[in-house]
């Protein structure tokens, strides 16, 4: 197996075999994101994706879920997917479920038919970053996509019985925004009606361009007791039919679990506790700067 450069995959993927498709992102602009910035995006080619798949059947006896990796994946033209997919069913029989990331673009430059046959070939499970659901925020982060788009790839991934793993990220609004944050990215949330529900917080990396943003004085980082009020918020607004709520990443200053809606006021309880022992605190100094 050959990986090029730092790989990420998400933590749910902790037990499936990462295979490259493509390297870094096609995008790339997102201003808090520094993941792929040190990669040019582009296609591995299927001789070198094939040969892997060939390596990676003599090292593991037992593979029952794969993650294609890097960025959005899913920007890759269906017919090249397929035959990949294809490619690790007949080498993999014992493969249960294929993961991969996908951005709201990539999911709508995908037909409906496109992604019931990538469904139909093992395509279980589809990575989407909302980050928020508020246009200001999406627009100031240059996430490329506006809520409406975002609702859209979402129900289109829905509608086709493929499960749907969305992320937010607390504090992307700064100071200015938390409020419109929180409520917008519960308005898509709804809309959307996912499967999984992400928390991160962010946690900005010296290589991103938000950095410079923060250190020019045009980027307020949300303090961690507005942080918390913004996940109270947020979760207070969320209605969906049942959606597995996730915010127990190493950024996240309270780690929450639960399914909702049967468990949301549980974790409501949560946060209004982590609130009360944070009022106190001073963690203004706190920049969130990896
Ligand atoms: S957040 Fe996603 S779409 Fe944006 S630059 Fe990073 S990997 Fe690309």
């Amino acid at each position: 197996m050959r990986y090029e450069g730092t790989v990420y995959r998400p933590p749910s993927e902790s037990d499936s075999l990462i295979l490259q498709v493509t390297i870094g992102c096609a995008y790339n602009k997102c201003t808090f994101c520094s993941m792929y910035k040190d990669k040019q995006f582009r296609m591995r080619s299927e001789n070198e994706i094939f040969e892997d798949i060939e390596v990676a059947r003599k090292m593991y006896p037992y593979v029952d879920k794969f993650f294609l990796a890097d960025g959005n994946a899913l920007v890759m033209p269906t017919e090249k997917l397929s035959r990949i997919i294809e490619k690790i069913k007949t080498h993999f029989p014992e493969c249960k479920r294929i993961g991969i990331y996908g951005s709201s673009s990539d999911i709508l430059l995908k037909s409906s038919e496109d992604l019931k046959y990538l469904k139909h070939l093992g395509v279980g499970i589809i990575y989407m970053g909302i980050e928020s659901g508020s246009d200001q925020v999406l627009s100031l982060v240059k996430k490329g996509a506006t809520a409406n788009q975002i609702i859209e790839a979402g129900q289109k991934i829905m509608s086709q019985g493929i499960l749907l793993s969305t992320m937010i990220i607390s504090g992307l609004g700064g100071e200015p925004l938390w409020e419109e944050h929180a409520l917008e990215s519960a308005r898509v949330i709804n809309a959307i009606d996912p499967d999984y529900i992400g928390l991160l917080t962010l946690l900005v990396d010296p290589h991103a361009p938000l950095a410079d943003e923060i250190d020019q004085g045009k980027f307020e980082v949300l303090k961690p007791i507005n942080v918390l009020r913004e996940t109270l918020l947020l979760v207070q607004n969320i209605d969906v039919s049942h959606a597995l709520f996730r915010s127990n990443h190493a950024s996240n200053y309270v780690a929450l679990r639960g399914v909702f809606p049967e468990d949301q006021t549980r974790v409501l309880g949560q946060i209004e506790r982590a609130i009360e022992c944070y009022r106190d605190e001073d963690l203004s100094d706190h920049n969130r700067r990896l």
